[in-house]
């Protein structure tokens, strides 16, 4: 059995309808030696970010974050949130004893924001957080310190300052790239009378490394599985050849920005499903890694694949609907509950299509090839997953004699059908199954960026816990 294929055919398909489901089953598939060259090719690119900033490798950006929480920080800060998706502003409070908790409120980013306003957004949403929250500072009272997480990547010049590299995740704001995003996010709070100051900016992903270390000191990386996709890890100085300060000692965080991967090089199996969208986004022939992945990408991987099977009168009778023929309104979400629907009927997946989708009527059949398609697409999109966490780990492979925690957060981790159980599945071929049964510890760092920032905002800005 071709386990890349087999499971994907339809008992009561046509010939001519297996026949498309293998072909496309054999595109989407990674194979175990598929992974292996993309870890190494992984080793390659990271080795060369690390050497010096080539725009055909990895980023690995160097995130001026050099000492592990210990558990021990006490206070409440301040943090910021700009993920894909949504603003968090949270009061986090450090408990001292390895937890914490947080009072935040969540502001969906409107289309305008990602295209324009994004900086006036924000500044308004913290300015009605401090309100309802009661947290203005008196007359004469000092502004308050906060921690500033920023889901997209920036050269960090230090840690309170990084330009803006690129948009990704369908962001647009003019004016931004190259230029500092504390300076653009201040000069908001100036302008909306916001009594602010960030003193310490940081990626999505080194506050998920920093807050799952707060609870498990044996942390070495934070991956984010969401709308986006990336990680961080600890590193030594001495392998960050192109770090230019001069405390060459311990250790610092990199940034990987690993959606970044094989934008130069040509190893990713890629389809014409992935073709089309890559062809189609703002940032085109960018992120093709995160493409493959991520949540805000894989719903649209799968529209395209099955329009591919409409276009062909395979399913649905030859015939979409409006809302399926229009961009990205296949929601990953969608893919999520499709695959779970385990169902003799399949109502689950009959809902969406029908409810949801407006594609009218469906056979069982029909539903079942929906099903299908979305789960080669985000078995793929998990084994790739997979590979690239075990590509970092395998880069330090001293970590590995010991027990190790990876903290990780984001909608693919949390709501795709066993994607954990199928991470640590994968994972045992390239790392091993003696140290993924017995020494890798998978942890859910909720809220992980939010919390992240108020513990490096802390070892900053001690003495102002608010
Ligand atoms: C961004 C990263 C971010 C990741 C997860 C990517 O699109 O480039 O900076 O960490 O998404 O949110
Ligand atoms: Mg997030």
């Amino acid at each position: 059995i071709n386990t890349f294929i087999e499971p994907y055919l339809v008992p009561d398909g046509s010939k001519e309808l297996n026949e498309n489901l293998k072909s496309m089953a054999a595109s989407f598939a990674v194979t175990d030696d598929k992974i292996r060259e993309i870890i190494i090719g992984f080793h390659e690119s990271m080795k060369t970010g690390l050497d010096h900033d080539d725009d055909n490798a990895l980023p690995m950006i160097p995130t001026f974050v050099r000492g592990r929480p210990t558990g021990k920080e006490k206070g409440t800060y301040l943090a910021l949130d700009l993920g894909g998706t949504n603003l968090r502003v949270c009061q986090v409070t450090l408990n001292g004893d390895t937890t914490y908790s947080l009072v935040q409120q969540k502001f969906t980013i409107t289309q305008e924001a990602k295209e324009s306003h994004l900086w006036d957004f924000i500044a308004e949403c913290v300015g009605v957080f401090l309100e309802e929250h009661g947290l203005i500072p008196a007359p004469g009272e000092r502004t308050i310190p906060c921690g500033y997480t920023f889901s997209f990547p920036i050269f960090q010049t230090s840690i309170s300052s990084g330009n803006l590299s690129m948009w990704n995740k369908s962001f647009t704001v003019p004016n931004s790239v190259g230029r500092d995003v504390v300076n653009l996010t201040q000069s908001a709070f100036q302008r909306h009378h916001v009594p602010v100051e960030v003193v310490a900016v940081l990626n999505d992903t080194v506050g998920t490394l920093m807050t799952s270390g707060y609870s498990h000191p044996d942390t070495q990386m934070g991956i984010i599985f969401g709308t986006g996709t990336n990680a961080a890890y600890w590193e030594r100085m001495e392998n960050i050849s192109k770090w230019k300060g001069e405390d060459r000692t311990g250790e610092m965080v990199v940034n990987l920005e690993w959606g970044a991967f094989d934008n130069a090089t040509r190893v990713l199996p890629y389809t014409m499903h992935d073709n089309k969208l890559n062809r189609k986004s703002p940032n085109h022939g960018l992120q093709v890694f995160e493409k493959m992945i991520s949540g805000l990408f894989l719903g649209e991987v799968a529209r395209n694949a099955i329009l591919s099977l409409v276009d062909q009168r395979l399913v649905f009778e030859g015939q979409s609907s409006e809302i399926m023929n229009k961009s990205y309104t296949f929601d990953t979400a969608y893919m999520s509950q499709i695959v779970a629907d385990d169902s003799s009927d399949l109502h689950v997946v009959k809902t969406v299509l029908e409810s949801t989708l407006d594609i009218l009527p469906t056979t069982l059949t029909d539903r079942l090839v929906v099903k299908n398609v979305c789960g080669m697409i985000g078995t793929r999109g998990v084994r790739l997953s997979a590979a690239a966490m075990s590509a970092v780990l395998l880069a330090r492979p001293e970590l590995m004699e010991s027990e190790i925690s990876v903290g990780i957060d984001g909608s693919m981790y949390q709501f795709y059908p066993n994607f954990e159980q199928d991470l640590y599945k994968v994972s045992r071929v390239f790392l091993g199954e003696d140290f993924v049964d017995n020494r890798l510890k998978l942890h859910l760092a909720k809220d992980g960026s939010g919390v992240g920032a108020a513990i490096v905002a802390m070892t900053v800005d001690r003495d102002r816990s608010i």
